[in-house]
């Protein structure tokens, strides 16, 4: 089946690589204007090139999401050019691991100020006009950390779960507006946030998968481009798990 999501303008943060890179395209690729951001000018000279080669509209934008200035003005820049957001794909995010005894404040506050402040902000930004207009899709990335918990991984942990109570709070606040905002949740998925890891550990992981390895981006991407789509437009508050069967929920 075709899913056309023509007419829809849609940011995706962290576009530059990784899961949010192939969102991007996936999204792009079914007829969307696609915005991505990355935290760098050249990566999102590269952002809008590669959706120029793809006959994408739309560009790359320079934004560090923990920065609350940069997102108003980005957010201003961009429906400036492109009119209000119709579906923002809240993906950026970062690692800082460490066991709790040696975690310092910067890595706590670092981890809740990029994955989890960078949502409220955002998704504060656009609701405005979404709420005008009685339309619009609020789509988070969580994690399967966020519900099972990893050693080494408080912070993180904490920051995506903290991201799936503040969905599902969003979804009873804007469902009589027909917003739907709603989560994806990657088991472990093969880009460089997994690939930094040692081989020990990805075994050990691996062997935690009932499907038997990592997840594509792919995988990600499809599932998001589900709960941009109207065949997803009956489901809100919710989590979809992605993770080949790592957790069953
Ligand atoms: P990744 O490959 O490390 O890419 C991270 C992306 O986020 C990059 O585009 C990066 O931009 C951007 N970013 C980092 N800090 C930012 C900031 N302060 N402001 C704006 N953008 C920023 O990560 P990924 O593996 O694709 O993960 C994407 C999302 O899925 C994250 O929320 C992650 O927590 C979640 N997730 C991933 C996995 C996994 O196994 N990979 C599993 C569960 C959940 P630059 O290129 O400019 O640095």
């Amino acid at each position: 089946m075709n899913i056309s999501l023509k007419g829809e303008v849609i940011l995706v943060t962290g576009a530059s690589r990784g899961i949010g890179a192939e969102i991007a395209k996936t999204l792009g690729s079914s007829g969307a204007t696609l915005l991505g951001t990355a935290t760098s000018d050249e990566g999102a000279v590269r952002i809008t090139e590669t959706l120029k080669t793809m006959n994408i509209a739309g560009q790359g934008y320079r934004l560090d999401v923990s920065e609350a200035d940069e997102c108003a003005n980005t957010l201003a820049d961009i429906e400036e050019s492109y009119g209000p957001i119709t579906v923002l794909i809240n993906n950026a995010g970062i690692t800082r691991d460490n066991l709790l005894m040696r975690m310092k404040e910067d890595e706590w506050d670092d981890i809740m100020n990029t994955n989890l402040k960078s949502v409220y902000r955002l998704s504060k930004l656009v609701c405005r006009n979404m709420m005008k207009a009685r339309s619009g899709r609020i789509i988070n990335l969580t994690s399967v950390v966020g519900f099972l918990g990893n050693a080494g991984q408080s912070n993180y942990a904490a920051a995506k779960a903290g991201i799936v109570g503040f969905s599902k709070s969003l979804a009873r606040e804007l469902g009589g507006r027909n917003i739907n905002v709603n989560c994806v949740a990657p088991g472990f998925i093969d880009t460089e946030m997994t690939q930094s890891l040692a081989e020990e550990q990805k075994k050990t992981l691996i062997n935690q998968v009932p499907l038997g390895r990592l997840g594509e981006v792919s995988d990600i991407a499809n599932t998001v481009l589900f709960l941009s789509s109207d065949l997803s437009k009956y489901i809100t508050g919710s989590t979809i798990h992605v993770n080949g069967g790592m957790l069953m929920e």
